[in-house]
């Protein structure tokens, strides 16, 4: 069983990406960066956004974290959504995609992806 969290851009989430339903297709069809999961199942822990511009989106992790410890629903994986790369390539978002997986890893111990779906 994999568990994951998925970290969505606050600027793109139900606003052009319209109710996340790209991420739970993908997550469906095991397609994207969910073709890593093709042979186990998967829980979606969380699907949450990055805190807003301008990057805030590490306090946001450690709170999602800390809820996730007091629910008993922790997670093994944080996703950065592919809206998240998309803002990084195409908009003035301030997040560092690599030093950001990094810091994810060395304060919260997760492991982490960079994208979600494919399209
Ligand atoms: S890429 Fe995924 S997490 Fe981000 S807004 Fe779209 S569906 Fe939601
Ligand atoms: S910091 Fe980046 S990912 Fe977060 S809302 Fe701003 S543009 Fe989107």
């Amino acid at each position: 069983m994999a568990r994951i969290i998925i970290v969505a851009c606050k600027r793109i989430q139900d606003v052009t990406c319209v109710s996340c339903m790209k991420c739970f297709k993908g997550m469906r069809e095991r397609v994207g960066e969910f073709a890593r999961y093709q042979n186990e199942p998967l829980e979606l822990v969380a699907l949450g956004d990055c805190g807003d511009c301008p990057g805030l989106v590490m306090p946001k992790l450690v709170l999602i974290r800390d809820l996730a410890k007091l629910l008993d629903s922790d997670f093994d994986v944080v996703h950065l959504g592919t809206c998240i790369v998309k803002a990084t390539k195409t908009a003035k978002c301030p997040i560092d995609l690599e030093a950001t997986a990094r810091r994810i890893k060395e304060i919260l111990g997760k492991e982490v992806v960079i994208g979600t779906h494919p399209w």
